[in-house]
């Protein structure tokens, strides 16, 4: 009867194919693990993009007059007719070409 015989050689090789098995197990689960902690990260960074376009939205600033301004609509008919606004961009866009 063969299955009667202890062989050393099997036992050694079942271990090694367990280990080996629960090895891919465990990198499998790392995988998942980064994968969720991945998608995790995503989620957070739109979360946080949402949340910037909502304070853009609501708060409506020349940045550089550095004014605010109660709409979208006053804040356009500054950038095209404020001459505080254009002077200001005049010198800003000098400054760009300087450095
Ligand atoms: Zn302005």
């Amino acid at each position: 009867m063969k299955a009667n015989i202890y062989r050393p050689v099997d036992k050694y090789f079942s271990d090694k194919a367990e280990m080996a098995k629960k090895a891919e197990q465990e990198a499998l689960r790392d995988k998942q693990k980064e994968k969720s902690l991945e998608e995790n990260k995503i989620g957070e960074w739109q979360k946080l993009k949402e949340l910037i376009r909502n304070e853009k939205d609501k708060v409506r600033i020349c940045l550089l007059c550095r004014r605010k301004f109660a709409s979208a609509s006053h804040l356009s008919k500054h950038e095209k007719s404020s001459k505080l606004h254009s002077s200001n961009l005049l010198s800003f866009s000098k400054k760009i070409k300087k450095s």
